[in-house]
Formats: C-alpha cells, sequence, structure tokens
C-alpha cells in the first residue's frame, strides 16, 4: 500500500525538478546555515502595508468576479428570478449571518487545509494546523523544503480555491454563485502575506531550504551563498 500512496508525491517532485539533493529533508547538512527569517507579525509596517494590501487585494476581486461573472454567466445580472441577488432578497438577516459566517469559517479551514495537503505531499510528513491569535496556520517545522516545491505549497490556496471557485459559480445554481464569490474574493484577500512570501523567495537565489513554523519561516543557505543573501 505504501507503494501506491507514495506515487503521487514522487511525480509532484519529480515535476518541478527537485533533483536529488533538493529533496525536502529533516537534518540539514552542516553545509548550510540559517541566512534570513521571515516574520510578517513582526514587522509593523509590513503588517499594516499587508493589511492595506489585503483590502485593495478585495475590492479587487470583487470588482474582477462580477466583470468575469457578467461576461460568462449574464442571466445572474438580467433575470429576477434566477439572479445573483435573488435568493437572498427574500431570506432573513439571520440565515444571511449564518451563511456569512459559515463562508468565513470555511474558507479559513480549507485555506489552511489546501496548505496541509501540499506539506503532505512534498514531504510525506503530517503537517501542524494551529492558531496564534486570529491566524489559522499550517506548517511543517520538522523539515527543511527546498525553495521549488515551497513556492508551491504557498501560492496552492489561492491557485486551487480561486481556479475551483470560478469553476463552481459557472454550473451551480444561482443561490450558490454569491457565498462562492465571497469565498473566492476574502481566500484572495487573506492570502497577501502568501503572495508577499512566495515573491520574498522568488527574488532569492537557489538552492536554498525553508522551515515553516506557522508564524513565521526561515531560510537557509548552503555556507559559500549565505553572504549573498545577507545583503538583503
Ligand atoms: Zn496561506
Amino acid at each position: 500500500m505504501a507503494f501506491v500512496c507514495t506515487m503521487p508525491k514522487q511525480m509532484m517532485r519529480d515535476k518541478i525538478g527537485m533533483t536529488e539533493t533538493q529533496r525536502p529533508m529533516q537534518v540539514l547538512p552542516g553545509t548550510y546555515q540559517l541566512s534570513a527569517n521571515l516574520n510578517l507579525a513582526k514587522d509593523i509596517k509590513l503588517a499594516i502595508a499587508l493589511n492595506i494590501a489585503s483590502l485593495g487585494m478585495f475590492a479587487g476581486s470583487v470588482l474582477l468576479s462580477f466583470k468575469f461573472l457578467q461576461l460568462i454567466r449574464p442571466s445572474l445580472f438580467t433575470d429576477p428570478l434566477d439572479g445573483l441577488f435573488s435568493g437572498y432578497l427574500s431570506g432573513t438577516f439571520l440565515v444571511t449571518i449564518i451563511i456569512l459566517i459559515s463562508v468565513i469559517v470555511g474558507m479559513i479551514f480549507l485555506h489552511e487545509a489546501i496548505h496541509g495537503l501540499f506539506f503532505w505531499l512534498f514531504t510525506g510528513g503530517r503537517p501542524k494546523f494551529g492558531f496564534r491569535g486570529f491566524y489559522a496556520y499550517a506548517a511543517a517545522p520538522d523539515w527543511f523544503i527546498p525553495k521549488p516545491a515551497y513556492l508551491i505549497i504557498s501560492l496552492a490556496p489561492l491557485v486551487v480555491i480561486s481556479v475551483v471557485g470560478f469553476g463552481l459559480m459557472l454550473i451551480l445554481p444561482s443561490a450558490w454563485v454569491l457565498p462562492i464569490l465571497l469565498l473566492v474574493t476574502m481566500n484572495a484577500s487573506g492570502a497577501v502575506g502568501d503572495l508577499y512570501a512566495f515573491f520574498w523567495l522568488l527574488l532569492k537565489p537557489k538552492g536554498l531550504y525553508i522551515q515553516d513554523f506557522g508564524d513565521r519561516m526561515a531560510v537557509y543557505f548552503p555556507r559559500e551563498k549565505a553572504g549573498d543573501a545577507e545583503q538583503e
């Protein structure tokens, strides 16, 4: 059975071109050293900037989603009986609040579950889930993950939820469209930290390993490259 289970993970690693020496590891060779830390919560200026960016991302994705739906599913805006809001205008305030809370909670769990699934696909180890303050996280503190794999893990929830969400908005009954639209746009807005980590890492040299603690991450370089990286 283990053979069957390890096949997709192996294929995943091969697909992104991880070499034999660039697999996730639980012990890093002595030639690597800690070179950079990213802690989004500790840097107050960065945290404020990310919160503003997150509001912008929310507004932008709501606008884009409406434009997209107008093009692909115009009946949502023209049909009074099967429109985007038709199922809600007659509903009670309480039902709307319950739907809203379910969407927010569902989005948080789904987002972290997708990070967790990708941690597991690459490492084969069980990821850690938890809460720190208002933030939920998925992490793999026992693993050193190569940069290509980590880039995929960081963007997976944004890409998967957006693509699947838009697919569902096109085929599900109209009453489902608004909750899914809210889930997709809130997920996009909540992914600004992931996007920041993605580009922060993308600009760093090849060959590095990342250790994710949930609320911060540590980056390790081979000794000869560590000097370049520390200048950032
Ligand atoms: Zn995330």
